[in-house]
């Protein structure tokens, strides 16, 4: 799979232009509020009829969706040989290439990510997929694009609380892997958006997370490292899709699920408080929650947790901390730690 990091969207358009050749037809995917954005620059390349145009948001990150946009392939004769590129955030990556990769019994797909989000983690590593019974992507496949284009100018028009959905990955990606990242990290100054800084961090994030894939693409291993704050995270995030009017971002389940899987860390004896401190400072430093109301719901939590799809017959397998860039994958925690973890948390933002 080719990565490409591309200064302006005329190389995105030119690069995708040598990619269309090899393909009998093209179909794009995007969602509406990239399309109030970049509709004019993709409308210079194709027609607007062969662009499906999705709700934005993780509603959309569904079996209905991937049915609809189906049906409206196969309306579109779409072939073996046809090529579809997904160009929006992460909810667009993960629903297009889970599309491709069944349509047909799989066709080539491309990922153009346009949040922070997508171009650090959910354009890469070839994982697809849709929620399903209130669980996060509890249906998917593992199958790998043909390229990703990646071009921080698309990150002009996010919204601030996406940027920093984002960061909450590339934290991630330092905390398991990279303690000199994590200060990388805390030197960007957010408040400018400077696109050049930005570009080199995002460079830093994909090298991270392809390193890890490429020793480990089917997550029998290595790749459980990047799981780390998911456990919790999805729980949550769940818990928050199912019944907040305004529901968290990824970025930020990750980021509480992180601040707590830190203090499992310590509870299970394997790395020391500075742990907890260093993960806390990073994401609170960027403006990332590390805790959630939700949380109190243990037994909504614990259920959540239990039917995750990383669960192995009902033992569910963490990965934690044991110091700053070395995360450590499939610890095993008693329930009652977890509840002492989340509890020293709360404890601690009311003291
Ligand atoms: P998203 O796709 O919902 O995008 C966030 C918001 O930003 C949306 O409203 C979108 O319309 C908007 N947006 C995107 N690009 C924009 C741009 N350039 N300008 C203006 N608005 C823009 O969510 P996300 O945070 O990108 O991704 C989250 C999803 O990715 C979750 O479903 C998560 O599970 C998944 N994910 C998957 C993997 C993986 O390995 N497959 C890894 C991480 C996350």
């Amino acid at each position: 799979m080719a990565v490409e990091v591309l200064e302006s969207l005329k190389q995105v358009a030119a690069q995708l232009g040598q990619t269309v050749k090899l393909h009998s037809s093209v179909f794009i995917l995007t969602d509406r509020n990239v399309w109030d954005h970049y509709g004019q620059w993709l409308l210079e390349s194709y027609p607007r009829e062969d662009i499906y145009i999705l709700e934005p948001g993780e509603g959309s990150k569904s079996l209905h969706a991937a049915s609809v946009i189906s049906d409206w392939l196969i309306s579109r004769k779409v072939s073996r040989d046809s090529l579809i590129i997904n160009v929006g955030g992460g909810v667009v990556s993960d629903l297009g290439g889970f599309v491709a990769s069944i349509i047909k019994r799989g066709i080539s797909f491309v990922h153009v990510p346009t949040s922070l989000m997508a171009q650090v983690d959910a354009a890469h590593g070839g994982k697809n997929g849709v929620n399903q019974a209130g669980l996060k992507n509890a249906l998917g496949t593992f199958s790998v694009p043909e390229a990703v284009i990646v071009s921080p100018e698309f990150l002009k028009t996010l919204p601030d609380r996406e940027l920093l959905s984002g960061f909450a990955e590339m934290v991630k990606h330092a905390l398991i892997y990279d303690a000199d990242y994590l200060a990388a990290i805390a030197e960007y100054d957010l408040g400018e958006r400077q696109l050049e800084g930005l570009g080199a961090l995002i460079e830093r994030s994909i090298g991270i997370k392809c390193e890890i894939v490429a020793k480990d693409p089917h997550e029998h291993d290595e790749r459980r490292l990047l799981n780390f704050g998911h456990t919790v995270g999805h729980a949550v995030e769940s818990l928050s899709l199912n019944g907040d009017a305004n529901p968290i971002t990824h970025g930020e389940a990750v980021a509480i699920g992180m601040s707590i899987e830190a203090r499992l860390s310590v509870e299970v004896g394997l790395s020391g408080q500075e742990v907890v401190v260093h993960t806390r400072d990073a994401l609170t430093r960027l403006g990332l929650p590390v805790y959630h109301p939700l949380l109190i719901d243990t037994e909504a939590l614990l259920s959540l947790i239990e039917g995750d799809k990383k669960a192995k017959a009902g033992d569910v397998r963490w990965t934690l901390l044991r110091g700053i860039g070395q995360g450590v994958s499939g610890v095993s925690v008693a329930a009652k730690q977890l509840l002492s973890a989340i509890q020293s948390c709360r404890l601690e933002l009311s003291a």
